[in-house]
Order: C-alpha cells, then structure tokens, then sequence
C-alpha cells in the first residue's frame, strides 16, 4: 500500500499539471460517470493530501476524495498518453498532462461535512507542517493508557497518518525501539523521537518518490544516491538476514495480522 510520502508527493506533483485550469473529467471504466459529470469542464483549486486520503478542490465547491487502498494507482502522461485500460475509474486531461486513476478504494464527491469526518478521525500527518504542534500531545494521549504495541499502534491512522508497513518497521529500528513494547511503556521522549524521525523519513521519501531509510555508512557507500535497491531498508523483508548494524539475525512476526521486522539485538 502506498505510505503518505506517495500521498503528498502525487498531491504536489499533480497541483503542478492539474490545478488552475480547465479540466476534462470522465470515467472511462464507467463506475464514476456520476462523479465525473459533476467535474467535467471545472477547474481544481486544490489538492491537499491528509495521510493517505487526497482532497481536490474544485472552483464550484466540489471535493473528490480519492484514497488509493493496496491496489490504486495513478499514471499521468505529459503528452500523448495511451488509451485508457478497462479499469480506468478517473481520467482528468488538462492542456498540461492527463492523469489516469485505476483501482482505488475510493474515488467519490463528497460533502464538506464528509471530508470533515475523514480529517477528523486522522490522528496528525508527519508531512502537515500545521499538525506538529500538538502533533506529540496528541499522540502521547492516544498512547498513554494503551496496551496494543507501539509497532501496531503506528498503524493506526487515528494515531499518526500516512505510516503504513514499511516506515513503522524503519523508524522503530533507527530509534532502538522493540516493536512488542506495550505503548503505555514506551520511554520518556520516545514519542518525541517517533515524531520526529516520521517527520524526516517521509520528507525524505516524499522528496526521492522512494524508501531509503539506511543510512550509506551502513550499507558500505559513501553517498545516500549510490544505495542500491537491495540496501534500501534495515528490517523490513530482510528475515534471517544479517542486521547492517550489528549482524543479528532480523527476525519477523505477525503483529494484528500484518507482518513486522526488527533486530532483537538493536531493538532489545
Ligand atoms: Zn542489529
């Protein structure tokens, strides 16, 4: 499932081709010709992303929520794009690119009071520079009294949105954190250095379009661009595997059905 670094990047990159100009919206799978007629021949405002959910503003007053789930998938074509394929649900043509969008969990118009309810069940975003200032209250509160470990808890998007399976495996290794720690016993600060190192891994994915939490010194390079595609991650679908760190065996678990790494030596 794309993480929120993918989330906010295609919002920034879309704002670039989509936002400010005349657009010609259909649904060429036919499932949104409801939705596209709405849209047809307005222009978008804005696009805001919020963890993993993606709100176009439209100069009418509309808002198209789209959340991409395990299988969605944007295309977008400078010039010249293919034809759309069968499962095409959102295709939005401006002078300056088309955009095809296949396979979402949602893609819908949807009310102010809607978007209201989806934002307000969101715990703070890494990636909103308005949510940090409260961002680790927030957090700290939610985590206080609970007993479900900390690398469950980072997957709940009430908690902290945009974290999805990779990052929490990640962010947990680089601060020494044992994912099966209970939340409510996590250390003075931890939920700071949690904060802060989501605030910087998504950035940095954000900015690359990728994943790269390994820092070059423990992979053997000298620069963060020569990291290989193998060398991308510390812990996550590297069972068995020597830590970069430490060389302890990574183990791996089932945690609320999702799979979760980590190095027991560096994660005591
Ligand atoms: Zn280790």
């Amino acid at each position: 499932m794309p993480e929120g670094h993918t989330i906010h990047r295609a919002a920034r990159l879309q704002s670039k081709r989509f936002v400010g100009t005349e657009l010609r919206v259909s649904s060429p799978q036919g499932r949104f010709d409801e939705g596209a007629s709405l849209l047809d021949v307005h222009a978008v405002t804005e696009i805001d992303a919020w963890g993993k959910h993606l709100f176009y503003r439209w100069d009418h007053g509309h808002t198209l929520h789209v959340h991409l789930g395990l299988f969605g998938k944007f295309r977008i074509h400078a010039d010249d794009p293919p034809p759309p394929t069968d499962g095409t649900r959102l295709r939005m043509v401006s002078e300056r690119g088309t955009l095809y969008l296949s396979g979402p969990t949602d893609c819908r118009v949807i009310d102010p009071e809607e978007e209201d309810r989806i934002v307000s069940d969101l715990g703070p975003d890494p990636l909103r520079k308005k949510t940090h200032v409260s961002a680790v209250e927030h957090i700290e509160t939610y985590l206080g009294r609970r007993t479900v470990p900390i690398g469950a808890a980072l997957l709940d998007q009430s908690v902290i949105c945009g974290i999805g399976n990779v990052y929490r495996a990640e962010i947990l290794f680089r601060l020494g954190i044992n994912p099966h720690i209970e939340s409510r016993r996590l250390e003075a600060g931890d939920v700071q250095r949690i904060w802060d190192e989501s605030v910087t891994q998504l950035r940095l994915g954000e900015r690359n379009g990728r994943i790269v939490t390994t820092e070059p010194e423990d992979v053997g390079r000298r620069r963060r661009s020569d990291i290989a595609r193998g060398e991308r991650t510390y812990v996550y679908k590297r069972r068995g595997e020597p830590c970069r760190r430490c060389g302890t065996e990574i183990e791996r678990a089932d945690m609320k059905g999702r799979k979760i790494w980590w190095c027991p030596s560096c994660q005591p």
